[in-house]
Protein backbone atom coordinates (compact mmCIF):
# COMPACT_ATOMS: atom_id res chain seq x y z
CA UNK A 1 0.00 0.00 0.00
CA UNK A 2 1.35 3.73 -0.88
CA UNK A 3 1.66 6.42 1.35
CA UNK A 4 -1.65 9.08 0.69
CA UNK A 5 0.72 12.34 -0.47
CA UNK A 6 -0.93 15.44 -1.44
CA UNK A 7 -2.64 14.79 -5.29
CA UNK A 8 -1.75 18.01 -6.07
CA UNK A 9 1.73 17.67 -6.33
CA UNK A 10 1.85 15.68 -9.36
CA UNK A 11 1.75 18.71 -11.14
CA UNK A 12 5.10 20.05 -9.16
CA UNK A 13 8.26 19.10 -11.11
CA UNK A 14 11.28 18.72 -8.88
CA UNK A 15 13.40 21.68 -8.85
CA UNK A 16 16.00 21.57 -11.68
CA UNK A 17 19.65 22.64 -11.06
CA UNK A 18 21.71 24.11 -13.75
CA UNK A 19 23.82 21.19 -15.18
CA UNK A 20 26.80 20.24 -12.99
CA UNK A 21 29.90 20.56 -15.21
CA UNK A 22 32.66 18.00 -15.51
CA UNK A 23 36.06 19.26 -13.66
CA UNK A 24 37.69 22.05 -15.13
CA UNK A 25 34.97 22.99 -17.75
CA UNK A 26 32.58 26.70 -16.84
CA UNK A 27 29.73 26.34 -15.17
CA UNK A 28 27.52 28.93 -16.70
CA UNK A 29 24.23 27.33 -15.90
CA UNK A 30 22.81 29.24 -12.53
CA UNK A 31 23.90 32.68 -12.84
CA UNK A 32 26.36 32.59 -10.31
CA UNK A 33 29.45 34.41 -9.34
CA UNK A 34 32.77 33.31 -11.61
CA UNK A 35 34.77 34.72 -8.09
CA UNK A 36 35.18 33.08 -5.01
CA UNK A 37 34.43 34.57 -1.67
CA UNK A 38 36.37 37.79 -0.62
CA UNK A 39 39.05 36.94 2.12
CA UNK A 40 36.83 38.93 4.51
CA UNK A 41 34.01 37.30 3.71
CA UNK A 42 35.88 33.89 4.83
CA UNK A 43 37.31 35.66 7.33
CA UNK A 44 33.58 36.63 8.70
CA UNK A 45 32.10 33.03 7.98
CA UNK A 46 34.96 31.21 9.88
CA UNK A 47 34.75 33.42 13.05
CA UNK A 48 31.17 32.09 13.19
CA UNK A 49 32.69 28.47 12.95
CA UNK A 50 32.93 27.86 16.56
CA UNK A 51 29.01 28.93 17.29
CA UNK A 52 27.33 26.40 14.95
CA UNK A 53 25.80 24.61 18.09
CA UNK A 54 23.86 27.42 19.04
CA UNK A 55 20.95 28.56 17.09
CA UNK A 56 21.05 31.67 14.78
CA UNK A 57 19.74 34.94 16.00
CA UNK A 58 16.32 34.81 14.55
CA UNK A 59 15.93 38.88 13.96
CA UNK A 60 19.72 38.59 12.29
CA UNK A 61 19.94 42.47 13.71
CA UNK A 62 23.16 43.62 12.50
CA UNK A 63 22.34 42.55 8.88
CA UNK A 64 18.90 44.08 8.52
CA UNK A 65 20.24 47.28 10.66
CA UNK A 66 22.70 47.38 8.03
CA UNK A 67 20.78 46.91 5.53
CA UNK A 68 17.96 49.42 6.61
CA UNK A 69 20.85 52.36 6.96
CA UNK A 70 21.90 51.38 3.24
CA UNK A 71 18.64 51.23 1.56
CA UNK A 72 17.04 54.04 3.50
CA UNK A 73 13.71 52.04 4.67
CA UNK A 74 12.94 50.61 8.21
CA UNK A 75 14.93 47.76 9.67
CA UNK A 76 10.97 46.75 10.63
CA UNK A 77 10.52 46.28 6.97
CA UNK A 78 13.08 43.68 6.29
CA UNK A 79 12.57 40.37 6.33
CA UNK A 80 15.26 37.38 5.63
CA UNK A 81 15.00 34.21 4.60
CA UNK A 82 16.91 31.07 3.64
CA UNK A 83 17.86 32.98 0.03
CA UNK A 84 15.09 34.78 -1.62
CA UNK A 85 13.31 31.60 -3.41
CA UNK A 86 12.68 30.96 0.34
CA UNK A 87 11.41 34.84 0.22
CA UNK A 88 9.09 34.20 -2.74
CA UNK A 89 7.06 31.47 -1.17
CA UNK A 90 6.58 33.23 2.63
CA UNK A 91 5.29 36.23 0.34
CA UNK A 92 2.75 33.33 -1.56
CA UNK A 93 1.99 32.18 1.81
CA UNK A 94 1.38 34.68 3.31
CA UNK A 95 -1.28 36.74 0.78
CA UNK A 96 -3.03 33.29 -0.27
CA UNK A 97 -5.41 31.34 0.42
CA UNK A 98 -5.89 27.83 -1.40
CA UNK A 99 -7.37 28.33 -5.14
CA UNK A 100 -6.10 32.36 -5.06
CA UNK A 101 -3.72 33.33 -8.10
CA UNK A 102 -0.40 34.67 -8.22
CA UNK A 103 1.07 35.98 -11.53
CA UNK A 104 3.70 36.16 -13.77
CA UNK A 105 5.21 36.49 -16.88
CA UNK A 106 6.70 33.60 -18.58
CA UNK A 107 8.90 32.44 -19.23
CA UNK A 108 9.92 34.18 -15.88
CA UNK A 109 12.44 32.19 -12.60
CA UNK A 110 11.60 28.56 -12.86
CA UNK A 111 10.70 28.83 -9.26
CA UNK A 112 7.27 30.82 -9.09
CA UNK A 113 4.95 28.28 -10.47
CA UNK A 114 6.13 25.30 -8.02
CA UNK A 115 6.33 27.53 -5.02
CA UNK A 116 2.89 28.99 -6.10
CA UNK A 117 1.07 25.27 -6.56
CA UNK A 118 2.95 24.11 -3.23
CA UNK A 119 1.35 26.99 -1.64
CA UNK A 120 -2.02 25.78 -2.83
CA UNK A 121 -2.36 28.56 -5.10
CA UNK A 122 -3.16 28.86 -8.63
CA UNK A 123 -0.43 30.17 -11.28
CA UNK A 124 -1.39 32.31 -13.85
CA UNK A 125 1.19 32.82 -16.73
CA UNK A 126 1.20 35.90 -18.78
CA UNK A 127 3.24 35.48 -22.06
CA UNK A 128 5.95 37.69 -22.76
CA UNK A 129 5.67 39.68 -25.39
CA UNK A 130 7.47 39.94 -28.64
CA UNK A 131 10.83 41.06 -27.39
CA UNK A 132 10.90 38.50 -24.55
CA UNK A 133 10.00 41.42 -22.06
CA UNK A 134 7.01 41.47 -19.79
CA UNK A 135 3.65 42.69 -21.68
CA UNK A 136 2.44 44.93 -18.97
CA UNK A 137 -1.04 45.22 -20.48
CA UNK A 138 -1.66 41.79 -20.68
CA UNK A 139 -0.81 41.39 -16.98
CA UNK A 140 -3.16 44.00 -15.52
CA UNK A 141 -5.97 42.61 -18.09
CA UNK A 142 -5.71 39.28 -16.54
CA UNK A 143 -5.71 40.92 -12.76
CA UNK A 144 -9.21 38.65 -11.54
CA UNK A 145 -10.98 38.99 -7.99
CA UNK A 146 -8.80 35.86 -6.46
CA UNK A 147 -5.49 37.59 -7.75
CA UNK A 148 -3.39 38.01 -4.70
CA UNK A 149 0.07 38.56 -5.94
CA UNK A 150 2.27 39.45 -9.42
CA UNK A 151 5.61 39.10 -9.61
CA UNK A 152 7.59 41.33 -11.53
CA UNK A 153 10.69 39.42 -12.14
CA UNK A 154 13.47 42.76 -13.09
CA UNK A 155 15.85 42.27 -14.79
CA UNK A 156 13.31 38.74 -16.26
CA UNK A 157 15.39 35.73 -15.66
CA UNK A 158 15.81 34.30 -18.03
CA UNK A 159 15.70 36.33 -20.66
CA UNK A 160 17.65 39.54 -19.36
CA UNK A 161 15.12 42.16 -20.50
CA UNK A 162 14.00 44.76 -18.36
CA UNK A 163 10.90 46.67 -17.39
CA UNK A 164 11.18 50.96 -18.17
CA UNK A 165 10.43 52.57 -14.87
CA UNK A 166 7.90 55.03 -16.06
CA UNK A 167 6.04 51.76 -17.79
CA UNK A 168 6.16 49.71 -14.05
CA UNK A 169 5.15 52.71 -12.23
CA UNK A 170 2.27 52.98 -14.22
CA UNK A 171 1.23 49.48 -13.28
CA UNK A 172 1.88 49.73 -10.10
CA UNK A 173 -0.89 52.44 -9.92
CA UNK A 174 -3.57 50.52 -11.87
CA UNK A 175 -2.98 47.48 -9.84
CA UNK A 176 -5.60 47.21 -7.36
CA UNK A 177 -4.09 48.66 -3.81
CA UNK A 178 -4.83 45.40 -1.83
CA UNK A 179 -3.05 43.12 -4.29
CA UNK A 180 0.94 42.99 -3.54
CA UNK A 181 3.08 43.60 -6.17
CA UNK A 182 6.16 41.66 -5.88
CA UNK A 183 9.58 42.99 -7.80
CA UNK A 184 12.15 40.53 -7.93
CA UNK A 185 15.14 41.67 -8.18
CA UNK A 186 17.94 39.29 -7.93
CA UNK A 187 19.81 40.93 -10.61
CA UNK A 188 19.45 44.81 -10.10
CA UNK A 189 23.29 44.62 -9.98
CA UNK A 190 24.02 44.12 -13.38
CA UNK A 191 21.52 46.52 -14.60
CA UNK A 192 22.84 49.45 -16.83
CA UNK A 193 19.90 51.21 -18.09
CA UNK A 194 20.32 55.18 -17.73
CA UNK A 195 17.06 55.34 -15.40
CA UNK A 196 16.35 52.14 -14.25
CA UNK A 197 13.59 50.93 -12.52
CA UNK A 198 14.28 51.20 -8.43
CA UNK A 199 12.36 48.55 -6.60
CA UNK A 200 13.00 50.26 -3.40
CA UNK A 201 11.41 53.71 -4.61
CA UNK A 202 9.05 51.97 -5.74
CA UNK A 203 8.00 50.85 -2.29
CA UNK A 204 8.45 53.93 -0.67
CA UNK A 205 5.68 55.11 -2.96
CA UNK A 206 3.09 52.61 -3.29
CA UNK A 207 1.37 51.00 -0.33
CA UNK A 208 1.48 47.28 -2.34
CA UNK A 209 4.56 46.74 -3.37
CA UNK A 210 7.51 44.62 -1.79
CA UNK A 211 11.08 44.38 -3.43
CA UNK A 212 12.90 40.94 -3.02
CA UNK A 213 16.67 41.01 -2.83
CA UNK A 214 19.37 38.21 -2.68
CA UNK A 215 22.92 37.62 -1.89
CA UNK A 216 22.77 34.36 -3.90
CA UNK A 217 24.26 36.59 -7.34
CA UNK A 218 25.89 39.63 -6.92
CA UNK A 219 27.22 39.28 -3.59
CA UNK A 220 28.33 35.86 -4.59
CA UNK A 221 26.90 33.72 -1.63
CA UNK A 222 24.73 31.24 -3.39
CA UNK A 223 25.66 28.41 -1.41
CA UNK A 224 25.49 30.30 1.88
CA UNK A 225 21.64 30.85 1.44
CA UNK A 226 20.23 34.34 2.22
CA UNK A 227 17.80 36.79 0.81
CA UNK A 228 15.52 39.27 2.01
CA UNK A 229 12.10 41.13 0.88
CA UNK A 230 11.47 44.98 1.71
CA UNK A 231 7.17 45.47 2.29
CA UNK A 232 5.40 46.84 4.04
CA UNK A 233 5.05 46.50 8.10
CA UNK A 234 1.83 44.47 7.60
CA UNK A 235 3.05 42.30 5.05
CA UNK A 236 7.23 42.06 6.94
CA UNK A 237 4.56 40.66 10.30
CA UNK A 238 2.78 38.25 7.74
CA UNK A 239 6.12 37.15 6.48
CA UNK A 240 8.02 36.82 10.04
CA UNK A 241 5.00 33.98 10.56
CA UNK A 242 5.36 32.04 7.83
CA UNK A 243 9.21 31.41 7.60
CA UNK A 244 10.83 28.36 8.61
CA UNK A 245 12.41 28.96 12.03
CA UNK A 246 16.08 29.37 12.12
CA UNK A 247 15.90 29.71 8.09
CA UNK A 248 19.07 31.96 7.76
CA UNK A 249 22.11 30.17 9.35
CA UNK A 250 24.74 32.12 11.91
CA UNK A 251 27.25 31.82 8.87
CA UNK A 252 24.92 32.93 6.42
CA UNK A 253 24.51 36.61 8.24
CA UNK A 254 28.08 36.88 8.97
CA UNK A 255 28.66 36.25 5.21
CA UNK A 256 26.31 39.29 4.77
CA UNK A 257 27.54 41.64 6.99
CA UNK A 258 31.16 41.27 5.22
CA UNK A 259 29.76 41.71 1.81
CA UNK A 260 27.97 44.82 2.51
CA UNK A 261 31.28 46.01 4.18
CA UNK A 262 33.41 45.19 0.82
CA UNK A 263 30.72 46.54 -1.71
CA UNK A 264 33.49 48.52 -3.28
CA UNK A 265 35.49 45.64 -3.92
CA UNK A 266 32.79 43.95 -5.35
CA UNK A 267 31.39 46.53 -7.76
CA UNK A 268 34.54 45.57 -9.48
CA UNK A 269 33.90 42.04 -9.83
CA UNK A 270 30.23 43.53 -11.14
CA UNK A 271 31.90 45.47 -13.61
CA UNK A 272 33.43 43.11 -15.25
CA UNK A 273 31.02 40.26 -15.28
CA UNK A 274 29.07 43.44 -16.97
CA UNK A 275 32.14 44.12 -19.16
CA UNK A 276 32.07 40.21 -19.92
CA UNK A 277 28.21 40.05 -20.59
CA UNK A 278 29.06 42.33 -23.54
CA UNK A 279 32.00 40.64 -24.99
CA UNK A 280 29.62 37.52 -24.74
CA UNK A 281 26.63 39.48 -26.36
CA UNK A 282 28.67 41.23 -29.39
CA UNK A 283 30.05 37.63 -30.19
CA UNK A 284 26.65 35.93 -30.33
CA UNK A 285 25.11 38.39 -32.34
CA UNK A 286 28.05 38.45 -34.75
CA UNK A 287 26.95 34.72 -35.13
CA UNK A 288 23.88 35.34 -36.18
CA UNK A 289 22.46 34.18 -32.81
CA UNK A 290 20.30 36.91 -32.64
CA UNK A 291 20.74 37.94 -28.72
CA UNK A 292 18.15 39.24 -26.52
CA UNK A 293 19.89 42.45 -24.97
CA UNK A 294 20.49 41.74 -21.10
CA UNK A 295 20.83 43.90 -18.09
CA UNK A 296 21.52 40.97 -16.30
CA UNK A 297 24.26 38.32 -15.60
CA UNK A 298 23.56 36.21 -18.62
CA UNK A 299 22.58 36.09 -21.78
CA UNK A 300 19.52 34.60 -23.63
CA UNK A 301 19.56 33.13 -26.95
CA UNK A 302 16.16 32.10 -28.72
CA UNK A 303 15.70 28.86 -30.16
CA UNK A 304 14.54 31.30 -33.56
CA UNK A 305 17.35 32.81 -34.68
CA UNK A 306 19.33 33.67 -38.09
CA UNK A 307 21.82 31.14 -37.56
CA UNK A 308 19.41 28.40 -37.27
CA UNK A 309 20.91 26.62 -34.24
CA UNK A 310 18.73 25.71 -31.89
CA UNK A 311 18.73 25.68 -28.18
CA UNK A 312 19.87 22.05 -27.89
CA UNK A 313 22.28 22.17 -30.86
CA UNK A 314 23.78 25.77 -29.45
CA UNK A 315 24.23 23.73 -25.52
CA UNK A 316 25.96 21.00 -27.12
CA UNK A 317 28.17 23.00 -29.22
CA UNK A 318 28.95 24.61 -26.02
CA UNK A 319 29.81 21.84 -24.08
CA UNK A 320 31.91 20.50 -26.74
CA UNK A 321 34.06 23.64 -25.63
CA UNK A 322 34.02 23.29 -22.24
CA UNK A 323 31.19 25.48 -21.40
CA UNK A 324 27.51 24.24 -19.62
CA UNK A 325 24.72 26.35 -19.74
CA UNK A 326 20.69 26.12 -19.15
CA UNK A 327 19.35 24.86 -22.27
CA UNK A 328 15.30 25.21 -22.37
CA UNK A 329 14.35 22.84 -25.40
CA UNK A 330 12.47 24.39 -28.07
CA UNK A 331 12.80 28.01 -26.63
CA UNK A 332 16.22 28.91 -26.24
CA UNK A 333 19.44 28.79 -24.02
CA UNK A 334 21.21 30.90 -20.95
CA UNK A 335 24.28 31.51 -20.77
CA UNK A 336 25.51 33.22 -17.53
CA UNK A 337 28.48 35.93 -18.18
CA UNK A 338 31.15 34.89 -15.91
CA UNK A 339 35.02 35.73 -16.43
CA UNK A 340 37.81 36.57 -18.76
CA UNK A 341 38.51 32.72 -19.40
CA UNK A 342 34.89 31.62 -19.54
CA UNK A 343 33.47 33.93 -21.96
CA UNK A 344 36.46 33.40 -24.20
CA UNK A 345 35.44 29.93 -24.51
CA UNK A 346 31.79 30.90 -25.39
CA UNK A 347 33.56 33.15 -27.54
CA UNK A 348 35.38 30.35 -29.04
CA UNK A 349 32.65 27.84 -29.19
CA UNK A 350 30.85 29.71 -31.18
CA UNK A 351 33.42 30.93 -33.76
CA UNK A 352 32.45 27.85 -35.71
CA UNK A 353 28.86 29.24 -36.37
CA UNK A 354 30.38 32.17 -37.55
CA UNK A 355 32.54 30.47 -40.07
CA UNK A 356 29.42 28.92 -41.33
CA UNK A 357 27.32 31.06 -41.89
CA UNK A 358 26.94 32.14 -45.94
CA UNK A 359 27.99 35.32 -46.67
CA UNK A 360 25.17 38.21 -45.89
CA UNK A 361 23.05 39.05 -48.81
C1 LIG B 1 18.59 33.37 -8.57
C2 LIG B 1 17.28 34.04 -8.39
C3 LIG B 1 16.80 34.30 -7.12
C4 LIG B 1 17.63 34.08 -5.90
O1 LIG B 1 17.61 32.87 -5.40
P1 LIG B 1 18.24 32.64 -3.94
O2 LIG B 1 17.22 31.77 -3.32
O3 LIG B 1 18.36 33.95 -3.27
O4 LIG B 1 19.54 31.97 -4.20
C5 LIG B 1 15.60 34.97 -6.97
N1 LIG B 1 14.90 35.36 -8.03
C6 LIG B 1 15.35 35.14 -9.28
C7 LIG B 1 14.58 35.64 -10.41
C8 LIG B 1 16.54 34.45 -9.50
O5 LIG B 1 16.95 34.22 -10.73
Amino acid sequence: MQVHLRQSLTHVPPYRQGKQPLPGASKLSSNESPHPPLPAVVEAVAQQLGTIHRYPDIAAVPVRSLLAERLGVEAESITLGAGSVEVAAQLIHATTEPGDEVMFAWRSFEAYPSLVRIAGAVPVEVPLDDNAAHDLDAMLAAITPRTRLIFICNPNNPTGTVVAAEALEAFISAVPHNLLVVVDEAYVHFDRTPSRADGIQLFHRHPHVAVLHTFSKAYGLAGLRIGYAVSPPAVAEALRKVAVPFGVSSLAQAAAVASLQAEDELAVRIEEVVTERGRMFDALQAAGLNPVESQANFVWVPDQNAAGVTAVSLGELLESGKVVARVFPGEGIRISSGDATDVGRVVAAISTIAAAQPAAV
